[in-house]
């Protein structure tokens, strides 16, 4: 499959952009069948794009190995023989670990008014960059539960729709980039919501000479949102979203108001009970949509001058939104 040292390299460099889940999930075993398998599997296009990080993983990994080994046997042929697994686990390692210190973080921010699919669409990036999605608004729901210091502060606010103090989700998300998940990348969801938090953010990454790499601002007309918002149904341990009539579960049903009946929505998965969120109400929403105009859209202006907004019309079938989520993250 790789026949030079160049195309290891190659491969090795593509690791920046596929997912970490993957690299570090793909034990040189299962790289091995895969590059063993016959081609005829190759033909299936679904396969092989879930069999690439797999590949790579295994190309990086042999090209550290070969940097690891104690023998002077050069030979990509015969590194491929190669059957130190501790090796393979260390040359991995080694690879994140250069990653890590040396490129830069992929920054990015998922910017859309409430309902315009962050939650949808944030999930797929994380799969395809192997960085994760870091919601303000999942942490706090997450410290309300809890009933932590944090959490009884904005539970109140939250349920009317309105903004939590920056302080408070300043400080979260700076604690939450320390974590080692983020080394690569992240793509923040609900942050930052005023130009203040957006200051503070660029504060925060200048002190290690980094900045935000890319906006992506979900456009959605508001009167489309509350039709979205109100019907929305939300599986809470996985973040599932379902929608009365754009993606009811296969449980539903509907009482003789025409309304669907709250112990009939079921998570497909799991069958466990769906919930709505307190917030996702019609008057809540007003005042959520009018935060956003007022106190989120002056944000755009602010990351404008440095090219790295892009804006995507999600307004559209889903897998037109997608694929305009992927052009906008795609160098050109
Ligand atoms: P979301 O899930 O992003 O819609 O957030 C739900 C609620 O959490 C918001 O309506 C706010 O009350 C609160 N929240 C989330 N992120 C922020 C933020 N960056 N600044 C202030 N409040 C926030």
């Amino acid at each position: 499959m790789f026949t030079s040292t160049s195309a290891l390299r190659l491969a090795s460099r593509r690791i920046a952009t596929t997912s970490t889940r993957s690299v570090s999930s793909a034990s040189s075993s299962t790289a091995t069948k895969v590059v063993k398998e016959g081609s005829s599997r190759y033909a299936n296009e679904e396969y092989l794009r879930k069999a690439l990080p797999l590949l790579l993983a295994s190309g990086v990994a042999i090209v550290g190995a070969s940097q690891l080994s104690s023998n002077n046997e050069t030979s990509t042929t015969t590194l491929c023989r190669s059957k130190s697994s501790n090796k393979v686990e260390a040359a991995i390692q080694q690879t994140k670990d250069k990653f890590a210190k040396y490129w830069p973080r992929n920054i990015m921010i998922l910017f859309g008014p409430p309902g315009a699919g962050k939650g949808t669409h944030g999930p797929k990036i994380e799969d395809l960059l192997g960085i994760p999605q870091l919601s303000t608004g999942d942490m706090l729901r997450a410290a309300v539960a809890a009933q932590t210091e944090v959490g009884k502060k904005a539970q109140a606010v939250m349920k009317a729709g309105g903004l939590v103090s920056d302080d408070i989700v300043v400080g979260i998300i700076r604690d939450r980039i320390k974590e080692d998940d983020c080394k690569f990348g992240f793509i923040l969801d609900g942050f930052p919501r005023t130009l203040v938090q957006a200051q503070a953010l660029d504060k925060m990454l200048a002190e290690e000479g980094a900045s935000v790499t890319k906006v992506i601002e979900l456009q959605v007309p508001d009167e489309v949102l509350e039709e979205r918002i109100c019907g929305r149904w939300i599986h809470k341990s996985s973040g599932r979203s379902y929608h009365v009539k754009f993606a009811p579960p296969k449980s539903m049903q509907v009482g003789d108001d025409g309304k669907p009946i709250a112990e009939s929505m079921k998570d497909d998965e799991t069958g466990e009970p769906l919930m709505q969120r307190p917030d996702d109400t019609a008057s809540a929403l007003v005042k959520r949509l009018q935060g956003y105009h007022n106190e989120t859209v002056p944000i755009l202006n602010h990351y404008s001058p440095n090219g790295i907004v892009k804006t995507v019309n999600a307004n559209q079938k889903m897998d037109g939104v997608w694929g305009e989520v992927l052009d906008s993250l795609s160098r050109k």
